[in-house]
């Protein structure tokens, strides 16, 4: 019987991870899929570090097994028993008295025609895992947020050929990514999305929409990284009862605690404002603080 059961191993769950265990809690953590901080090239604004996400969540990773057990299992269902909570994964059933669910997000799709079918031949998710193919190549960033500028950057630094699609005329980035795409001359299409992405064993080119002049103009490319935003995975919560907004995020409140007794939740699963490793970081020895709270007043 463990005290905390931590869902995720991303900042979120390695940081609940290792405050639950530096309570005196006796805590595990499951990590099912990579977090997305794994893939990210560069950070710049964790405070006190610099370098790339892969290389942070390694530290994090690496500190949080000092206080807590780290499973490498897929999470695949969870339910309450009397006064404790199962987690059932891939490998077996855990008993715990409390859970933190920190699952974070997976990639939104564009849903355009081309898109399935060109998976890993030319459409991709992740420009760190894929950029490198594609060096002195012609690629489009589709998206105007943050991982969509990040993408950008990283790919032009490595040598391929960028450029990025808008749906609007602003960015939505946050202003230090906005001056630095600027600062490389990395090209915008502004007020365009991609209705096609077409090829014959490979992408080929993609069809765009100017949507304030409602024209169509076609742009051969070689690559398409699509990064328009995340989905929260948070149908196992859900599964027994949590809350969530009408977008999918586990509705928390300030102390993390969804509306079910017991059971937490922290990062990019949450319907916090800001998603950001930092915050995450914050959500987690919350939610952690939370666990502890909960637990020793039951016992
Ligand atoms: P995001 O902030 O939700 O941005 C998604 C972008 O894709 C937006 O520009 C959106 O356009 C566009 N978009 C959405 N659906 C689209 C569609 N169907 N067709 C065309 N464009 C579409 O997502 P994100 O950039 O992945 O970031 C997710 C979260 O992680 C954010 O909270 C972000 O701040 C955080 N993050 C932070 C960092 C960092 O701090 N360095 C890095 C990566 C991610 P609109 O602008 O018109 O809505």
């Amino acid at each position: 019987m463990y005290d905390v059961a931590v869902i995720g191993a991303g900042p979120a769950g390695l940081t609940a991870a290792m405050y639950a265990g530096r309570y005196g809690l006796k805590t595990v953590f499951f990590e099912s899929v990579p977090s997305q901080l794994a893939v990210v090239p560069n950070i710049e604004n964790y405070p006190g570090f610099q370098g790339s996400g892969y290389e942070l969540l390694e530290k994090m990773k690496e500190q949080a097994s000092r206080f807590a057990e780290h499973k490498l299992e897929t999470v695949e269902g969870l339910r309450k028993e009397n006064n404790k909570f199962i987690v059932k994964t891939d490998s077996g059933e855990y008993e715990a008295r409390a859970v933190i669910v920190a699952s974070g997000g997976k990639h939104r799709e564009l849903k355009v025609p081309g898109e399935r079918e060109f998976v890993g031949r030319g459409v991709s998710y992740c420009a760190t895992c894929d950029g490198h193919f594609f060096r002195g190549k012609k690629v489009l960033v589709i998206g105007g947020g943050n991982t969509a500028l990040t993408d950008a950057i990283y790919l032009k630094e490595i040598g391929c050929d960028v450029s990025i699609v808008h749906r609007r005329d602003e960015l939505r980035a946050e202003m230090a990514l906005q001056n630095e795409i600027f600062r490389r001359e990395i090209p915008v299409i502004w007020n365009s999305v991609v209705s096609k992405i077409e090829g014959k064993n490979k992408v080929e080119r993609v069809i765009l929409s100017d949507v304030v002049k409602n024209e169509e103009f076609s742009m051969d490319v070689d690559g398409v990284f699509i990064a328009v935003g995340m989905r929260p995975r948070t149908e196992i919560a859900s599964g027994i009862g949590v809350e969530r907004d009408s977008r999918g995020y586990i509705k928390v409140d300030r102390m993390q605690r969804t509306n079910v007794p017991g059971v937490f939740a922290a990062g990019d699963c949450c319907d916090n404002p800001l998603k950001q490793v930092v915050t995450a970081c914050g959500d987690g020895a919350v939610a952690a603080n939370s666990a502890f709270a909960y637990i020793t007043s039951k016992s």
